[in-house]
């Protein structure tokens, strides 16, 4: 089975639509910033398609993109102004920012109640905590829809996740050995320095690749029947590709999805699923003023 993160990202629209629409309703309308520093095009091309779907929804949707040479300084005033502005909920700040800035200052800047991305070390320490009133990061909480929504059993089941990531790997690992729906998983997580990996990932009832290397899930490396979610978004050199280039994810999907019970495809798998969860968690961030 493919389970279609673009189909999926349709039902948690229309949902956050709706929720969008009783805010409306009350008088408050969502908002959200999203920061672009720098001149990276793929972070060129999320940040519009974040900016675009926010639009679409019909949150009040401010992009900023700024020059590479934006000092610490002037990404710290402009944080400062975001977080004091009321009619904005949520505050993105498109990462990797260049290396000249101190993200995780910046991050620390945001102020927990926008951070809608849920990498502030308060949000953090509540998913650690199953403390639902933080924010979780957007692209592990799209992955655990996808389980829910294609009725895989997590209860019980063995994960294993490549990758120990802030953005995906660990907050994934937190989520999925979380009691509750698409949880309750018997939780492994592996990185560069694990021994043996295809014998670890063979034991995977549930395997998620977020490493970012092309193809490096191979056939060989995944149980029959498990169930893979491909995170990975790696561009490769395709010459007859109008772009010259193509995307893929980190699992070689041809050889590997005739073993899969289920499969996320690349494209079209998590990365709509991750604009889905932050156009819903700047809903919560707004409805939260008003419950
Ligand atoms: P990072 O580079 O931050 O982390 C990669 C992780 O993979 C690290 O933990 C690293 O291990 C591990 N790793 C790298 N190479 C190997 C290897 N050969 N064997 C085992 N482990 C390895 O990446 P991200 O977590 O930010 O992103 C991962 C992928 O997911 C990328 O392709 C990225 O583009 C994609 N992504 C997609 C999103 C979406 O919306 N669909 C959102 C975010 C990311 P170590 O810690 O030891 O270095």
């Amino acid at each position: 089975m493919l389970i279609s993160g673009a189909e999926i990202a349709k039902k948690v629209h229309a949902e956050t639509k709706q929720r969008i629409d009783a805010l409306k309703s009350r008088g408050l309308t969502p908002g959200l910033a999203v920061v672009l520093v720098g001149d990276n095009p793929a972070s060129q091309a999320y940040v519009r398609a974040k900016d675009k779907r926010a639009a679409e929804l019909g949150i009040h949707s401010l992009k900023h993109e700024l020059p590479a040479s934006t000092t610490q300084e002037e990404l710290l005033s402009l944080v400062d102004a975001l977080n004091a502005d009321p009619a904005l909920h949520g505050i993105l700040i498109q990462s990797p920012p260049p290396p000249h800035i101190d993200e995780p200052a910046i991050v620390r800047a945001i102020n927990p109640d926008k951070d809608v991305d849920g990498f502030h070390p308060l949000n953090v320490a509540k998913l650690a905590l199953d403390d639902p009133t933080g924010f979780v990061p957007c692209t592990p909480l799209g992955c655990q829809r996808h389980l829910i929504e294609a009725g895989v059993q997590t209860a019980g089941a063995r994960a294993v996740i490549l990758g120990r990531s802030m953005i995906v790997g660990k907050p994934m690992a937190l989520l999925l050995m979380a009691k509750g729906p698409g949880g309750d998983a018997t939780v492994t997580v592996a990185h560069s320095r694990s021994r043996d990996l295809p014998a670890i990932t063979r034991e995977a009832d549930i395997l998620i690749a977020a490493i970012g290397r092309p193809g490096f899930v191979t056939a060989d490396m995944v149980r029959e029947g498990a169930v893979v979610i491909d995170v990975g978004i790696n561009r490769v050199d395709d010459l007859i590709a109008p772009k010259g280039y193509r995307i893929v994810g980190d699992v070689d999907f041809q050889n590997v999805a005739p073993k899969c019970s289920a499969i996320t495809p690349v494209p079209g798998g998590v990365g709509p699923m991750t604009i889905a969860m932050l156009m819903a968690n700047t809903v919560t961030a707004a409805e939260r003023l008003v419950s």
